[in-house]
């Protein structure tokens, strides 16, 4: 797949119903960032606010992301690709469902494998345990990296988590100083 074969896959998830978020989402999220991304940042789902604009990340936990991002040099309109497991909002911010993200997987797939980027990091224990490991425990495992396929993974706190428990803060800042380290160690563009 090209990088421009991600307006199909685009089209395609814009008029998804293949679960039953379709019904109540306002906008699909698909996506945002550089293409030519190293660095690809994977939530759980929208919110409301991502549900209303079509951009994932926006809102308070949007900001603390972003503010994460500027200060190791990241930017989402420059830099980085963000997304999430499920493109459509799972009512009242529960948490997705298996069969949603099962339903929703092949996005993401044809997002990892348009952007082929060099680290996948996973925001949150949704999208660790969907992408990691099932029993993956974010508190504990939070900024190691590991080897899949042609790609590194990690994983640290979901912004909204920190905006709950700011205690969290200093390491979730680490973790992004890690995630800068090692892609400077391993040739991403920055
Ligand atoms: Fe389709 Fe994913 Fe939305 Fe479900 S969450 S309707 S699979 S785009």
């Amino acid at each position: 797949m090209n990088k421009m074969d991600i307006l199909a896959v685009y089209e395609d998830c814009k008029n998804c119903a293949a679960c039953p978020l379709s019904d109540t989402r306002t906008n699909t999220v698909f996506g945002v960032g550089a293409l030519d991304a190293d660095i690809m940042f994977v939530g759980e789902g929208p919110g409301e606010n991502e549900d209303l604009t079509g951009e994932p990340f926006v809102g308070r936990a949007g900001k603390l992301l972003d503010h994460f991002l500027g200060a190791v040099g990241m930017d989402r309109r420059k830099n980085v690709y963000i997304c999430n497991i499920v493109k459509c909002r799972p009512p009242q911010n529960r948490d997705p469902k298996p069969e949603e993200e099962d339903a929703c997987m092949p996005f993401l797939r044809k997002q990892i494998k348009i952007i082929e980027p060099k680290i996948i990091v996973c925001l949150g224990r949704i999208a660790a345990c969907r992408l990691i490991d099932p029993d993956y425990k974010v508190t504990r495992q939070h900024g190691q990296f590991i080897s899949k396929g042609s790609f590194l993974m990690t994983a640290t706190f979901h912004p909204a988590a920190i905006l709950r428990n700011p205690n969290n803060r200093g390491d979730c800042m680490r973790d992004f100083f890690a995630i800068e380290a090692k892609a400077k160690e391993i040739g991403c563009k920055l």
